[in-house]
C-alpha cells in the first residue's frame, strides 16, 4: 500500500484546482497587463482569484498581493512592518523561536541590519500565551510575528487573543498561516491581524503561489523590483495559472473544511493513541490543539532518518525533524525550542494527513511502524544502553 502522509511538506494538486488551471496555459494566456482582450480575460481571472481569497479571509480584495510562495509572502511581511516601525524610530520585533525558517531567517537578516529581535520561549504544549507576547512589548516594540500553526508539531496558537494584545499596544501582528489556511478559520477583521502569509500547495493548491494579506493602512517594501503589477508591490508578470489553481484549491478547502476536519480528528487521534502506546515514545505538542491531521511523535534509541527510509520502503512517506533531514547537525529548531533533548529530538517522526487520507491508511501505518522501531531498537547501541540501565530514559 502507498500511503503520503507528508502534507505539511507539500500535497496533491486537487482535481478542482488542476481543472481551474488548465485553460490558463492555452486558452487564456494573456498577459492581464495587456490591453488587448486576451489580456483582459486573464485579467478578469485574476481580479476573480483575488476575491475568493478577500472574501475568505474577510479582507479586501486591495489587500491581497500575489507572492511567489509563502516564504516570499513571509519576508515581504516582515520587511514592510520593519520598514514602517523604522520610519518612527521603533526597531524592535517580538517572534517566536519555532517559527519557520523563512520567518527566521528575515529575522537573521533584519537584525545585522539594526533591528532588535525577541524570539519568545515555546511552553512544553507547544502553545505560545498571549501574556508571554504582552510580557516582551517595548515602548520601541514595532511588529509581533507568530506563526498560526506550526508547521512540524501542528499546535495552533491563540492568534485571536494575541491580536488583540498587539491591537491594544499599536503594534502591528503578522502571522503565518501557512499551515492553518484553508484547514482553519481565518478572519483577519476578527482576529485583528494586520498581515498574513499563505501558500496553495499547502492545500491542495500548485507551488510556486502565495498570498500575503496586509491591512490598508500598511503599506508593503518591495522585495522584487520591476512593472506595476500587484500594485507595484510584486512586480513580475501574474502566475495566472498557479493563482487560479490556488483560489479554486482554497474556495475548496474553505467550503469542505468543517467536513474535512470531521474526518481528519479521528483518524489523526488514532494514531495518536496507536503510536503512544509505544514505549518510551511521546506526543510532541498539545493532543487536542492541533491541526486536525497533524500528528508528531518522539521515539527514544532510534535514528529519524532510518525509520524514515524504512517507512518508504513499505510505501508510506513521512517526515522528521532528525539532523539530516533538517540539512544540518543540529535536529529541529522546534522540537528543541519545545524542551526535548538533542538525542530525543533526532527520533522524532511526523506523520501529516489530508482530506485524502483514508482509515485503512492509518491502519497500515498503525500496522507498519510498531515492527520497524523494534527492528531499529535492536539494533541500536543507545536502546542497548537504555535496557541495561547504562543511561536513563529521557521519555
Ligand atoms: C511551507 C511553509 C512555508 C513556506 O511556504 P513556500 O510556499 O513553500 O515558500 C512557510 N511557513 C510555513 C509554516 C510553512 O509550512
Amino acid at each position: 500500500m502507498n500511503v503520503y502522509a507528508d502534507n505539511a511538506a507539500t500535497t496533491a494538486v486537487s482535481k478542482t484546482a488542476l481543472a481551474a488551471m488548465l485553460p490558463c496555459f492555452q486558452e487564456t494566456y494573456g498577459n492581464p497587463s495587456s490591453l488587448h482582450s486576451p489580456g483582459q480575460r486573464a485579467e478578469e481571472l485574476l481580479s476573480e482569484a483575488r476575491a475568493v481569497f478577500a472574501k475568505n479571509l474577510n479582507a479586501n480584495p486591495r489587500e491581497i498581493t500575489f507572492t511567489s510562495g509563502g516564504s516570499e509572502a513571509d519576508t515581504q511581511a516582515l520587511r514592510s512592518a520593519a520598514a514602517l516601525g523604522a520610519r518612527k524610530g521603533k526597531r524592535h520585533i517580538i517572534s517566536t523561536k519555532f517559527e519557520h525558517h523563512a520567518v527566521l531567517h528575515t529575522l537573521d537578516a533584519l537584525a545585522k541590519e539594526g533591528f532588535s529581535i525577541t524570539l519568545l520561549d515555546i511552553p512544553p504544549d507547544g502553545v505560545v500565551t498571549p501574556e508571554q507576547v504582552r510580557a516582551a512589548l517595548r515602548p520601541d516594540t514595532c511588529l509581533v510575528s507568530v506563526m498560526f500553526a506550526n508547521n512540524e508539531i501542528g499546535t495552533i496558537q491563540p492568534i485571536p487573543e494575541i491580536g488583540a494584545v498587539c491591537r491594544e499596544a499599536g503594534v502591528l501582528f503578522h502571522t503565518d498561516a501557512v499551515q492553518a489556511a484553508g484547514h482553519l478559520p481565518i478572519d483577519v477583521e476578527a482576529m485583528q491581524i494586520d498581515l498574513l502569509s499563505l501558500s496553495a500547495h499547502k492545500f491542495h493548491g500548485p507551488k510556486g503561489a502565495g498570498v500575503l494579506y496586509a491591512r490598508r493602512n500598511v503599506p508593503l517594501v518591495n522585495v522584487v523590483y520591476g512593472g506595476g503589477q500587484e500594485h507595484g508591490k510584486r512586480p513580475g508578470t501574474e502566475n495566472i495559472p498557479a493563482i487560479c489553481g490556488a483560489a479554486a484549491a482554497f474556495q475548496e478547502a474553505c467550503a469542505n473544511m468543517e467536513q474535512n476536519a470531521a474526518h481528519l480528528r479521528p483518524l489523526r487521534d488514532r494514531l495518536i493513541a496507536g503510536l503512544t502506546a509505544i514505549p518510551h515514545s511521546a506526543l510532541n505538542g498539545d493532543a487536542l490543539r492541533r491541526l486536525p491531521g497533524n500528528v508528531n511523535l518522539c521515539f527514544e534509541g532510534i535514528e529519524g532518518e532510518s525509520l524514515l527510509l524504512l517507512l518508504d520502503s513499505k510505501g508510506i512517506a513521512a517526515s522528521s525533524g532528525s539532523a539530516c533531514t533538517s540539512g544540518s547537525l543540529d535536529p529541529s529548531h522546534v522540537l528543541l525550542a519545545l524542551g526535548r533533548p538533542h538525542e530525543v529530538a533526532h527520533g522524532s517522526l511526523r506523520l501529516s494527513l489530508s482530506a485524502y487520507n483514508t482509515a485503512e491508511e492509518v491502519d497500515y501505518i498503525l500496522d507498519v511502524v510498531p515492527g520497524i522501531l523494534s527492528y531499529l531498537r535492536e539494533m541500536s547501541p543507545v536502546w542497548d544502553e537504555l535496557e541495561k540501565g547504562q543511561r536513563p530514559h529521557l521519555i
